[in-house]
């Protein structure tokens, strides 16, 4: 980050805390939409599920070019530089995780790269018997549960995704994320109605918790449930017995053969793994490397921001701090930066430093468990094939995400075949496959255990036919 970059993050710092302390959320001070529980922030949920229903039933007459408006009406709210600096201080300052150069540009990809109406092809079939059209259609409610590793970059996408499909969509956050979801809900709403669309298309509670989000899933306006988090609300949501989509975790490996460009990988890995400190699902986790590469893609990597720890006594010390009891993740490491993390090791390492790198066993807890920090294991193979049965093992089956680094096709065609992963890039880092740097649209809500994948407006609607027996045939 350059100076102007760290003044700028100050300056915005102060304004986000500001608003914060002061209660204000994004409209301006004592005007009448802010007064109470308004903007779309209810302190009931099922007030807040009402008022959405209420706001879809509207909005089901609105004409599709309206739609489109609306849907470029958050595009633009977000894109303001001012709302997308606050919301990713925010999202940093609150959550305490990631960093605002990268959630600037995932707030702003998710703004500008998650599709709207054009999403929605009608599908026409005439014959003598009539014209018979195939709509995708709105659900109506939806309930949208979000993360707090990607707290405003969900909220956009699933919005620009839910509305143009339509419905309307009540958030249910993280509680970690609560003054974020609610700054950005009330800025959206604000800059809705002023487009001329019904109030409360989006909406959340003031005071988000478990219980609420529960509440939410068992409500029976709620017509589909969106689950994105880790396994236990994905199978919450699957027992709802709703419509339900669920994007869960992942622990993407990265395979690294002797065809690679080596140096390019070792950069494209460690930008992969830092990218927000290593919160996105897709991110790197950890990599396997064919042998006879894996000291020079090990030396490409450490030239290129990784901090190298060889001693074993480190490693395990490393684990023991960020670890808990259940083997899992200690949430006050949880998308922190290399630097914080070694500094709280005693540490001194460069400013550059980016991801903290080891050797390690296939066994080793670094490989196996989704930590979401950049911590980057690599495990040595002794040849392709073995490093990506190595690779299907790390992904403990959550068919997520991978990578692979080689210019060997039939062997890409192989581990992309096998993976059987949601999202698999190949010699680029993870971002690319989500529309940052590669081709196609961008989600914050990869849905792999329901299927819907890199979920769009599409994937928030109900396919109808409409028939019209024996006109319309024209041919
Ligand atoms: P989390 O599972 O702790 O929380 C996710 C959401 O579910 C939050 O809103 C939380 O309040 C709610 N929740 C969790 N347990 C609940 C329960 N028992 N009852 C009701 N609500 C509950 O996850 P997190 O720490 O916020 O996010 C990180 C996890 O999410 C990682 O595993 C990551 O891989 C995954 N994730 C997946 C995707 C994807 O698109 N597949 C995207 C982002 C994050």
């Amino acid at each position: 980050m350059n100076i102007s970059d760290e003044m700028l993050e100050k300056i915005v710092k102060q304004v986000v805390m500001d608003n914060v302390q002061n209660g204000s959320t994004g409209c301006t001070s004592g005007s009448a939409a802010c007064a109470g529980g308004e903007l779309g922030v209810f302190d009931s949920m099922d007030d807040a599920i009402k008022a959405a229903e209420k706001a879809q039933a509207e909005y089901l007459f609105c004409p599709m070019q309206d739609r489109q408006r609306y849907v470029q009406t958050i595009r633009d709210a977000v894109t303001d530089e001012t709302a997308l600096n606050i919301i990713s201080v925010m999202g940093v300052e609150e959550t305490g995780m990631g960093n605002v150069h990268d959630k600037l540009i995932k707030n702003r990809a998710a703004a500008e790269n998650s599709p709207g109406i054009e999403d929605l092809p009608t599908e026409a079939l005439s014959g003598d018997k009539g014209l018979t059209i195939t709509e995708y259609c709105a659900f109506g409610v939806i309930g949208s549960i979000t993360p707090a590793t990607n707290p405003s970059e969900t909220i956009i996408c699933n919005s620009i995704g839910m509305l143009a499909a339509g419905n309307s969509v009540v958030f249910s956050p993280h509680p970690r994320a609560k003054q974020l979801t609610k700054w950005l809900v009330q800025l959206l709403n604000k800059k809705l109605i002023e487009a001329g669309a019904p109030a409360n298309l989006i909406t959340t509670v003031s005071a988000p918790s478990v219980e609420r989000t529960n509440e939410m899933m068992n409500h029976p306006k709620v017509r589909m449930i969106v689950a994105t988090g880790g396994p236990g609300i994905v199978k919450l949501a699957l027992s709802s017995g709703k419509k339900a989509i669920g994007a869960g975790a992942g622990n993407p490996p990265a395979v690294v053969d002797e065809t690679a460009d080596i140096k390019k990988a070792a950069i494209d890995i460690v930008s992969g793994c830092s990218f927000d400190n290593n919160l996105p699902c897709i991110a790197e986790k950890e990599v396997v490397a064919v042998d006879c590469i894996a000291d020079d893609l090990i030396r490409h990597m450490t030239e290129n921001g990784a901090f190298l720890i060889r001693d074993r006594d480190t490693i395990e010390n490393l684990w023991k701090l960020t670890s808990n009891e259940k083997g899992g993740p200690k949430t006050d490491f949880v998308g922190k930066s290399a630097l914080y993390i070694l500094d709280r090791m005693g540490i001194k390492a460069p400013a550059e430093t980016k991801v903290i790198l080891m050797e390690a066993d296939k066994d080793h807890p670094f490989v196996r468990v989704e930590m979401m920090m950049p911590i980057l294991p690599v495990v040595r193979a002794k040849n392709v094939d073995e490093a990506i049965e190595l690779a299907k093992v790390f992904e403990n089956g959550n068919r997520h995400t991978s990578m692979m680094h080689s210019k060997n096709v039939e062997k890409l065609t192989k581990m992309a075949k096998l993976m059987e992963t949601t999202i698999f890039v190949k010699n680029a880092p993870s971002y690319a496959g989500i529309g940052v740097g590669g081709e196609g649209t961008t989600t914050f809500t990869i849905a792999g255990p329901t299927g819907e994948g890199i979920t769009s407006a599409r994937s928030f609607c109900r396919k109808r036919r409409c028939v019209m027996s024996d006109q319309l045939h024209i041919r």
